[in-house]
């Protein structure tokens, strides 16, 4: 797809960030391209195309995704943002980092019960953030309409933690 031959050309592989060992995939250049980001959103989006209500991204770089992919397809937006960040009543959910934790929160009450709402994020490595997110979009009463990530690392069991809940991935690396 269009998706992919922008993702082949444009995301760099930087060796050694954040830490030393890990081999970083950096999107910023498809973010900086206008076709390449619009070719990534429309993707995201396609598999379910008349299937979701709304978007949800994970700060921050999900949220460029999902805020560019809501635009495209005339959807809003629902922000899964670090703690402390939503002024208003929150649900939390948190899950284990290699040192320690993170939590990820969204509004209580932000969108009625039963809205349907299509996941999105960056890269899908362990699978801690995105399994956090879906399990608050579920406490919070909406429907998981699906889950899809630009990257997926493979080998760090991201896909495996998720199921049963299915993850599209525009690309495996
Ligand atoms: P996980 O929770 O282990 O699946 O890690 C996924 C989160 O870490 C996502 O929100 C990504 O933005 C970020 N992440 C992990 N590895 C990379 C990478 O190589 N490039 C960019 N982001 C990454």
């Amino acid at each position: 797809t269009d998706a992919t031959a922008y993702l082949d050309a444009l995301t760099r592989v930087i060796p050694d960030f954040p830490e030393p060992g890990i081999l970083f995939r950096d999107l910023t250049p498809v973010f900086a391209d206008g076709p390449a980001l619009t070719a990534v959103a429309d993707a995201l989006v396609a598999p379910f195309a008349g299937g979701f209500d709304v978007i949800a991204g994970v700060e921050a770089r999900g949220f460029a995704l999902a805020a560019a992919a809501a635009a495209r397809s005339g959807h809003g937006l629902l922000l899964v943002r670090k703690a402390g960040k939503l002024p208003g009543a929150t649900l939390s959910e948190s899950y284990a980092l290699e040192y320690g934790e993170a939590t990820l929160q969204v509004h209580a009450g932000q969108l009625p019960a039963g809205t349907r709402v299509l996941l999105v994020d960056d890269v899908l490595a362990t699978g801690g953030t995105l399994g956090a997110s879906q399990r608050l979009i579920e406490r919070a009463g909406w429907v998981l309409a699906g889950t899809a990530v630009v990257l997926e690392l493979e080998g760090l069991g991201g896909r495996e933690r998720l199921a049963p809940r299915e993850v599209v991935a525009l690309q495996q690396g």
